[in-house]
């Protein structure tokens, strides 16, 4: 079964254990009323060991994804997190890339490029996260195609080439995130949402990727993206720190 992706990215949020199981547990319960969903939720690093022992059993189309990943395995890197020590509490995916690692952490394509690796290394899954810039979008859809082209080129390169480590990593996932959208209220038209997606499988040419679209998706708007049949599902910020709001968005988005 193809299931559509509802990845939850809680970014700094929230602050305490308590609140986080609380809004864990409702999260839980919604994957498990929707197991057509494959619901991915990725809290603050600290908080993770403790959900993975909280996964409910039955909840099988739920997974636990990391913020980041340092791409060493282990040593003097203070403040690091690597790849091996999120697979062995349980954690399947990683974000990389995320536009505000870049913009507030200075993280660049070769650093992501790094990260990706360690990830497929270390057995977990990438989510790497692209898009334009307002100014670039501004210039046109051109413009972002070959904005988004760069990050790719350079954000994979040689992930997938004959002989890499990498090469018999199975899949990806993209999640395309028009930086305007992010956190803004102005989410991408779903159309130009899904041509990006489309340029961006094919740029890939991996049959198996899988194409997010993310930026101020919520329960009202999600199912105009997902329907389409160039996005695999959604990359939700905000909308995913409200309990109930981020139910009804897994539920809608699998409205017929
Ligand atoms: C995000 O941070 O990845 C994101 C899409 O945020 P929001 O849903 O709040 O726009």
């Amino acid at each position: 079964m193809t299931r559509t992706i509802i990845a939850a990215n809680w970014k700094e949020h929230p602050v305490t254990m308590k609140d986080a199981r609380r809004l864990f547990d409702a999260t839980m319960r919604a994957a498990v009323a929707s197991p057509q969903a494959e619901v991915l939720v990725c809290p603050p690093a600290i908080f993770l060991e403790e959900l993975a022992a909280r996964m409910p059993r039955g909840a099988r189309n739920a997974s636990l994804g990391a913020q980041d990943v340092f791409w060493e395995e282990e040593g003097a890197f203070t403040g690091s997190v690597g790849p091996r020590m999120l697979k062995a509490i349980g954690v399947r995916y990683v974000i990389i890339g995320h536009s505000e690692r870049r913009r507030v952490f200075g993280e660049t394509d070769a650093i992501v490029n790094k990260k990706v690796r360690a990830a497929y290394a270390g057995g977990l899954m990438p989510i790497v996260c692209v898009g334009e810039p307002p100014e670039v979008r501004r210039k046109g859809v051109a413009a972002a195609r070959r904005h988004i082209a760069q990050q790719l080129a350079r954000g994979l390169k040689d992930v997938f080439s004959r002989g890499s480590h990498e090469s018999g990593a199975r899949g990806i996932i993209v999640a395309y995130e028009p930086l305007w959208a992010i956190g803004s209220g102005k989410n991408d038209s779903p159309v130009d949402a899904a041509a990006m997606a489309a340029f961006i499988t094919s740029s890939i040419k991996r049959p198996s990727a899988k194409v997010l679209y993310g930026g101020s998706v919520d329960s009202a708007n999600v199912r105009e993206y997902v329907q389409l049949k160039e996005i695999d599902g959604a990359l939700v910020g905000g909308a995913s720190l409200v309990a109930k709001e981020f139910a009804a968005l897994i539920r809608r988005s699998l409205a017929k």
